[in-house]
């Protein structure tokens, strides 16, 4: 391969004078040799039998409890969430490698009866081919790995394109699969920008698929430009997803549970609450509440067992999240809490942004509609429940939701009514498990959904097998 002259640093969001990695980028010749790479040793991996795919990759699932505090600590030091989060990422992660190396046992399809005698129909599952997986920051090693494992149970090779902002975790992963077994050319990295190598990989017409996960902006124009060329496509975007407090809430658990949602991972889940849509009758105690438990967060480095809340990933996103607070106050709204950046001696080196509470928010206000990926909570306030559904369902994007209420005809009605792919009750908006299928509808997703029962779904083409067995030319029934 030849040499790249270019180089990004690896910085310690927490502690900028923490740079601990120089990574060079790969050039678009890289990334297509990467492709070509996989696009070799897919017709070995593909005739290799799924359940023997899957025992490879069950070893990296041990592989990572081996390696799981060496890889949380690294996740705190390259993302900066809390080492409690990056455990937790870990374990989810885990999990689903788990759940897919298992998938390889049940990669079943399924016989149908004929309308006609002497004849039957079978549905067969198959690989793609060459799929390219493209990642974000926020959880760099559970989303990789969520697409990763089961592309590669299914019998496809693998292009794996993470954030520019995370590659040391990328590179772990990496290394972890090879070591459980993945052979070569089967499982490829490609360390660059998205723009240039990974622009590269998605127009590669050799790449049956992308997996990409990501913001709207750049996921959009990734399922143009692959879909455009016959490729297949899978989305996971933004969110701003909202919890919506009736007067019946246990009001404790509402606030304990927003606050989480909110400010955990410093605002930078895809599920991260950030509209909290609460009726008049409480909505003074709610706000009351909620500010005081902003106030009390304890920030710093996520590697401190006493933080709360991590630093934002990088100076971009430190100034975005600053950036829509100056828009929330020009736009009217009350800062009742927060509203800067979060300073003091061990705060002073990182990208630190106070939980910040905006209340008296109103629908239209670009705090309402757009997504930050900050600790900032908008508080919307509504008469009743049927206004509330409304301001709730009054947003582009359809990832995530919560309602706090013990009314179950209301619980009900909002599991019905509420345009979001994941619906939680009485508990936060964030979270999810292996074996559950997660993703959003609306403008958060495109394609089919990610884990759980739907893991492989996107991964597969599904053949229809048409068995005649009486041995004499049709006759009737030719449509
Ligand atoms: P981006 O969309 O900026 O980047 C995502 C990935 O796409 C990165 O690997 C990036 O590379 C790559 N990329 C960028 N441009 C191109 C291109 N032209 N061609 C190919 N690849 C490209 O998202 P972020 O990394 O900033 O992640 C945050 C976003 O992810 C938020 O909007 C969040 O909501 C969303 N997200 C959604 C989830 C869901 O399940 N719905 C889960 C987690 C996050 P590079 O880093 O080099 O730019």
């Amino acid at each position: 391969m030849s040499e790249s002259p270019r180089t990004a640093e690896n910085i310690n969001p927490a502690n900028t004078d923490d740079v601990f990695g120089i990574v060079r980028q790969a050039t678009r010749e890289e990334a297509r040799a990467a492709v070509d790479a996989a696009a070799e040793a897919f017709r070995a991996w593909r005739n290799t039998p799924a359940p023997v795919r899957g025992k490879i990759v069950a070893r990296a699932a041990r592989l990572m409890e081996d390696h799981e505090e060496e890889l949380s600590q690294l996740l705190t030091r390259e993302e900066g969430k809390t080492l409690a989060e990056s455990r937790g990422e870990l374990q989810r992660s885990i999990n689903v490698v788990d759940f897919c190396a298992g998938e390889s046992r049940r990669m079943n399809g399924e016989t149908i009866q004929s309308e006609l005698p002497l004849n039957f129909a079978y549905t067969i599952k198959q690989p793609l081919g060459v799929v390219a997986c493209v990642t974000p920051w926020n959880f760099p090693v559970a989303i990789p790995v969520w697409k990763i494992a089961p592309a590669l149970v299914a019998g496809n090779t693998v292009v794996f394109k993470p954030a520019s902002l995370t590659p040391g975790t990328a590179v772990r992963i990496v290394e972890v699969f090879e070591e459980a077994g993945i052979p070569p050319g089967v499982l490829n990295l490609i360390l660059g920008s998205g723009s240039d190598a990974g622009d590269e990989i998605i127009g590669h017409p050799a790449v049956k698929a992308v997996s990409f996960t990501g913001s709207n902006s750049v996921g959009i124009r990734l399922y143009e430009q692959v879909s455009r060329r016959g490729g297949k496509v899978q989305c996971e975007m933004g969110g701003k997803n909202p919890v919506v407090v009736m007067e019946d809430a246990d009001i404790d658990l509402a606030v304990e549970s927003t606050a989480q949602g909110a400010f955990g991972s410093s605002g930078q889940r895809c599920t991260a609450t950030s509209r909290a849509v609460v009726v008049n009758d409480i909505a003074d105690e709610f706000v009351t509440r909620i500010a005081a438990r902003a106030g009390s967060m304890r920030l710093g480095n996520g590697a401190d067992p006493n933080t709360e809340v991590g630093p934002s990933v990088d100076k971009n996103q430190f100034k975005t999240v600053l950036q829509y607070i100056d828009i929330g106050r020009e736009d009217g709204a009350t800062l009742v809490c927060g509203g800067k950046q979060a300073t003091g001696s061990a705060l002073d080196k990182g990208y630190f942004v106070q939980p910040t509470v905006f209340d008296h928010v109103t629908p239209d206000m670009r705090i309402a509609r757009e997504e930050i990926f900050g600790p900032v909570l908008s508080v919307l306030r509504v008469k009743n429940f049927d206004e509330a559904m409304q301001v709730a369902n009054d947003c582009e994007y359809g990832l995530s939701s919560s309602i706090f209420s013990n009314d179950a005809s209301r619980i009900f009605r909002f599991v019905d009514e509420i345009e979001t792919g994941m619906i939680h009750i009485n508990s936060p908006t964030t979270g999810g498990e292996a074996h559950i299928p997660f993703g959003g509808i609306k403008g958060t997703g495109i394609g089919d959904r990610e884990q759980g029962s739907t893991a492989l779904d996107f991964y597969t083409d599904l053949k229809v097998v048409y068995v005649d067995y009486t041995g004499r030319k049709r006759e009737g029934n030719l449509y």
